[in-house]
């Protein structure tokens, strides 16, 4: 499948959640942002960033922008960063194409972090894939194990 699939897939998806994707010029540092309920991309990105910000942009929308109590930022950054690397990995998309070195790593020092790291990421690679479970799919994982 192409990059410009996987990103139309997952357009599709925020979408669905009534959050468009746009482009839009940005700080040169800043390669996306959820600005209230929309995702900017910043024009001018390759496809593999366009994919791996959009990414990590869902990430801080569907397990971050609502979180109750808030999240730490750096923590929230970490989470982004990882189902961004995640979903590179799964995808194949450089830079991120080489192994993912799984879910063992970090299960015994954030596990919490985890849970919602590895939610997100297999949620965006079924929507960039096209094969999301039947049931509806939520913007939040509903339990503390959920996987
Ligand atoms: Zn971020």
């Amino acid at each position: 499948m192409s990059l410009q699939a996987y990103i139309d897939r997952l357009e599709q998806f925020s979408a669905h959640f009534g959050v468009p994707v746009l482009r839009n010029s940005l700080v040169p540092e800043v390669l996306g942002r959820v600005e209230e309920r929309r995702i900017v991309l910043r024009t001018g990105l390759s496809l593999e960033q366009q994919l791996l910000t959009l990414t990590h942009e869902l990430t801080h929308l569907m397990a971050h922008c609502n979180a109750n109590p808030r999240l730490n930022r750096t923590v929230c950054e970490y989470e982004a960063e990882a189902v961004e690397r995640w979903v590179g990995a799964a995808l194949r998309v450089p830079p991120y194409a080489e192994d993912w070195p799984g879910s063992s790593v970090t299960d015994d020092l954030l596990a919490c972090s985890v849970v919602r790291v590895r939610w997100a990421g297999n949620t965006l690679v079924n929507a960039a894939r096209g094969t999301l479970a039947a049931e509806p799919v939520r913007l939040q994982p509903q339990t503390a194990v959920e996987i």
